[in-house]
């Protein structure tokens, strides 16, 4: 066994591999030593048993592949713009084949005449089909690379790639090379033979090699769900091992409900609440009541109602003579939240403090000392309240809101402002697919708000293009004729900043003379303004003395108006789905009918029609969260990371892969619960391959 063979061995060891390619593959791929390349896993597989006769083909195939003959060639143009083209016949019909680099060297080799495989994407040109750059062989060399006896593996591959010859043939050539030497020197198992026997699971060198060159496609899928389980089982059981090694399994007992959370509930609340306030309300109660650190997570769609969950939350803390802190990503939301809970909780005799980034320094020196003391009861704030020099009496509940990124080691602080760590509820409106949440969260338990408060409308939603404003302009006149207020969101996202916040500027100002003063108020927000500035015009918004509010997605999360009755979503193609949804959750949250208008240029990518077709259809969070994350699709690393959703795997997919995820995790809570610190002999080969992992796995540390 010589894994080892794998990981020491320099990449230009492997054949076909130059320095320059190596240094390609490094930067472009992450793949450092020959183990990776095995490792880099094709996004899709082409059937090449079967040959197209040319007379079949259109530019609607995808790839096609052909047996025949070049009759003729010949050379066009000059210099950088020199390019080949030769007709291609396979008996009956013929096709155009065209290549526009090393076209002295395919001159020097391809032969008139003679017999060849073609295989390549045809395109359609001047009304007729071409193909550019074929892979090409020869009966013989097809045969000898079992090309053309099943499935071809296809890898993805950048420009910078591609300018280097490791487009997805020339990567296919060099991974096929290096598997050979699995039959001298097999891979190291990184499962155990338990494992393998009880699940199904195939052996490794055999899955890596029908991984890349499928014996069949039946060995395939075996193939692919032993690794994607292997992927899975060991994100699983990284984080099952960090959360029995930080969890002090023992917390704080609330053992009774009294004064403030009763006298809240008489006098204080505001409606009855919802049946699935009320069922969320008894989970936490009997989680809190055990003796074990609760880690709740709380998913409630835009609108339903979980700040009212998070104040009753708090009250329980405070019954059991606890303190209670709710964090909020943004200084807009921790202000409203403050300023609710506050205006709630004032009269039963809470306590209720704020504390940002921005809280000036004096109000904190006086601050952090009677939160020292338990004076403050109720802490709300921002990530301020995590450093240091806050420290409570006997912080007793935390609750963090709306953010379902929060790292372990900022969730770990929290344990540590107290000697029992308090109970945590996270709570988010980006409903979470189960299977994500699993992934991202390990032991956290679910609870689900699955039910609106009564009364609400669905919202409306609309797709224009922005040549079109008139008729929304109309739109907007006629809701503000009625009392309502607009929300008006431009993108504002960092790459481009500048470009974005000049676009900001001017739609501003357009609106600024579409709806003059006097008669309308425009008050806007960015995240370049200063915190009272921000204050300032969302107050101004709040209190409904501005008609039309211009923003970027600072006031995506958890901002409250319900006289809003109105979003428009400018340049919608360049937010996502769950961005898109999270904006439209800021309207509707009153009694009257809600709309939202999605504004995009007229010119669309068909990716994002059906995100628009997917916003106008539905306003089920949970079924925008799976659309998004199925969308986003396998391959697209940059669009998963730019998206925030740390989902860096090689092979499993969260969106599709949840029987495998279900049956890993039960696996790797079975050895974990047996061996928490991973002692055993036996279970030595999970260290030595956690340890093997952990550059890949870091990045899931960060937010067990
Ligand atoms: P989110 O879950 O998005 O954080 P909020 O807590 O901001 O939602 O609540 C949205 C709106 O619904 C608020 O105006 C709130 O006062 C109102 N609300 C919450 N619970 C109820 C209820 N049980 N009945 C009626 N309205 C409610
Ligand atoms: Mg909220």
């Amino acid at each position: 066994m010589s894994t080892a063979f794998y990981r020491t061995r320099e990449l230009t060891h492997c054949r076909g591999v130059s320095p320059r390619k190596a240094e390609v593959l490094k930067g472009e791929i992450e793949v450092f030593h020959p183990e990776d390349l095995l490792y880099y896993f094709p996004y899709r597989y082409i059937d090449r048993s079967k040959f197209y006769s040319i007379r079949e083909i259109s530019g609607a195939n995808t790839y096609v592949q052909i047996k025949g003959k070049i009759v003729s060639m010949k050379t066009v143009g000059k210099g950088r713009q020199l390019r080949l083209t030769a007709e291609f016949s396979d008996g009956r019909d013929s096709i155009s084949l065209v290549w526009f680099q090393g076209v002295q060297y395919f001159i020097d080799r391809i032969q008139i005449d003679k017999e060849y495989i073609i295989f390549g994407k045809p395109t359609v040109f001047g009304g007729r089909c071409q193909i550019a750059h074929p892979e090409m062989d020869t009966i013989e060399s097809a045969s000898k690379k079992h090309l053309t006896n099943g499935l071809m593996s296809m890898y993805n591959t950048s420009d910078k790639m591609k300018r280097n010859y490791l487009d997805s043939a020339g990567l296919r050539q060099i991974i096929m090379d290096e598997l050979q030497n699995l039959k001298t020197s097999p891979l190291e198992e990184t499962l155990p033979a338990d494992i393998r026997e009880r699940e199904n699971l195939m052996e490794l060198n055999r899955a890596i090699w029908n991984i890349h060159s499928p014996e069949n496609s039946q060995t395939l899928a075996e193939a692919q769900y032993r690794l994607k389980f292997e992927e899975l089982f060991y994100i699983q059981l990284k984080m099952q091992r960090a959360y029995k090694r930080q969890i002090n399994e023992h917390g704080l007992v609330f053992s009774r409900i009294a004064d403030y959370f009763n006298n809240f509930y008489n006098q204080q609340l505001p409606f009855p609440l919802t049946g699935a306030q009320k069922r969320v309300l008894k989970e936490i109660r009997e989680d809190v009541r055990t003796g074990k650190q609760m880690n709740r997570l709380l998913q409630g769609d835009v609108g339903s109602g979980k700040t009212l969950v998070a104040t009753m939350t708090m009250l329980m803390a405070l019954d059991n003579g606890y303190q209670a802190c709710l964090l909020a990503p943004t200084e807009i939301l921790a202000n409203q939240h403050f300023e609710t809970i506050f205006n709630q909780l004032t009269p039963i005799g809470v306590n209720v403090a704020l504390l940002t980034g921005s809280t000036k320094a004096a109000v904190r020196k006086k601050l952090l000392p009677s939160i020292k003391s338990g004076e403050t009861q109720v802490l709300i704030g921002t990530h301020a309240i995590l450093e240091d020099t806050v420290e409570f009496a006997n912080l007793g509940m935390a609750i963090i809101d709306e953010q379902h990124r929060f790292g372990v080691e900022q969730r770990s602080k929290l344990w540590h402002k107290n000697t029992v760590p308090p109970h945590i509820l996270v709570m988010t409106a980006t409903p979470i697919p189960r299977t994500l949440a699993m992934t991202l969260y390990g032991d956290l338990s679910v609870s689900v708000i699955d039910e609106l408060p009564p009364g609400r409308k669905p919202i409306q939603t609309y797709h224009q293009y922005d040549t079109n404003r008139e008729r929304l302009y109309h739109f907007m006149r006629m809701e503000i004729a009625k009392g309502r207020q607009v929300y008006v969101v431009f993108p504002l996202i960092k790459e481009s900043e500048k470009l974005d916040f000049e676009n900001l500027t001017a739609g501003y100002q357009r609106l600024c003379a579409v709806f003059p003063q006097p008669q309308y108020n425009i008050c806007m927000v960015h995240g370049k303004m200063t915190t009272e500035e921000k204050d300032e015009n969302m107050q101004k918004f709040v209190s409904g003395q501005a008609n039309i509010m211009v923003a970027t997605t600072v006031i995506e999360v958890g901002v409250n108006v319900p006289n809003a009755s109105v979003m428009v979503i400018e340049s919608a193609e360049r937010f996502g789905l769950s961005q898109l949804h999270q904006l439209r959750g800021r309207v509707g949250r009153g009694a009257d009918q809600s709309y939202c208008i999605l504004v995009t240029d007229v010119k669309l990518a068909k990716e994002t029609i059906r995100r628009m077709e997917i916003m106008t259809r539905t306003n089920d969070g949970f079924e925008i969260a799976e659309a998004d994350l199925r969308m986003r699709g396998e391959g697209d690393i940059e669009g998963t990371q730019q998206s925030g959703t740390p989902m860096k795997m090689r092979i499993a997919n969260i969106a599709t892969d949840g029987v495998i995820l279900m049956r890993a995790r039960d696996a790797s809570i079975a050895i974990i619960a047996n061996d928490p610190d991973l002692k055993l002999p036996e279970n030595q080969i999970y260290v030595n391959q956690l340890a093997h992992l952990a550059r890949e796995l870091n990045i899931w540390g960060n937010i067990s």
